[in-house]
């Protein structure tokens, strides 16, 4: 059995909605309902626990936890709450076009490797990716884009893996852009499992409209 903590504390600025992120509405319900909404028809997830922006309170059926200062840092608020299931699935309230097949292939694949330690969900990068300076200015090099891979989540751990590698300094947590990214600087193996561009990250207007567009493609059974 697995638990899913879905992070949903963070201010979403960028957006420009005056609220937070998590709590904008998207054809008609606040964003983290549609994700709670996929994890909760899920029959391996026995309990969801939300990290919420501080003085909002959790959806119903949702064990509510408020958030830390960093996305991990909240990942971090969100474990220490959960019952203790052996395998925690973490998802980005940001992501609200979850569906559940794709939480359900990576909760498999993860099953199915006995030697990783955490599979997360990635889509294959299209664009010609250029490493250069934080400014931009002069190319340092161009990457291989076969071997590229645009991280998303969910993203699903061992849970006593998950634990240790966000057993560190907040400093660290505050670097970490996925918690995958602490489980490999603990040398942990993490596997990849080629997901889907719709799966996408609200992160502007422009995002929220595509997203709104995808929903009602599905509605009408296209998707
Ligand atoms: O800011 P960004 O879009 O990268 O955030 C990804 C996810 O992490 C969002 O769902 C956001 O609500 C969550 N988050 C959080 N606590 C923070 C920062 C972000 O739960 N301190």
């Amino acid at each position: 059995m697995a638990v899913a903590l879905i992070v949903a504390a963070g201010s979403g600025e960028r957006l420009g909605a005056g609220r937070p992120k998590a709590l904008v509405e998207l054809a008609g319900r606040p964003l983290l309902a549609w994700s709670v909404e996929t994890l909760s028809a899920i029959a391996a997830i026995e309990q969801i626990v939300v990290a919420m922006p501080a003085g909002a309170s959790a959806p119903d059926g949702t064990v509510g936890v408020t958030g830390g200062a960093s996305r991990s840092e909240s990942v971090r608020h969100a474990l220490e709450a959960a019952d203790p299931a052996e395998v925690v699935l973490v998802h980005d309230a940001a992501r609200p076009l979850l569906t559940g097949a794709l939480a359900e292939e990576v909760l498999a694949a993860l099953g199915e490797d006995p030697g990783a330690a955490a599979a997360i969900a990635a889509a294959p990068v299209t664009d010609t990716i250029k490493r250069a300076g934080r400014d931009g200015g002069t190319v340092i090099e161009t990457l291989d884009r076969r071997e590229l891979w645009a991280v998303q989540t969910p993203q699903v751990f061992r849970r006593a893996a998950l634990a240790r590698a966000l057993d560190v300094e907040s400093e660290m947590l505050a670097q970490a852009s996925d918690d995958a990214w602490l489980i490999e600087r603990a040398g942990g193996r993490v596997i990849v499992v080629p997901g889907s561009a719709e799966n996408l990250k609200i992160t502007t207007r422009v995002d929220l409209r595509l997203a709104e567009l995808l929903l009602a493609e599905r509605e009408r059974g296209g998707a």
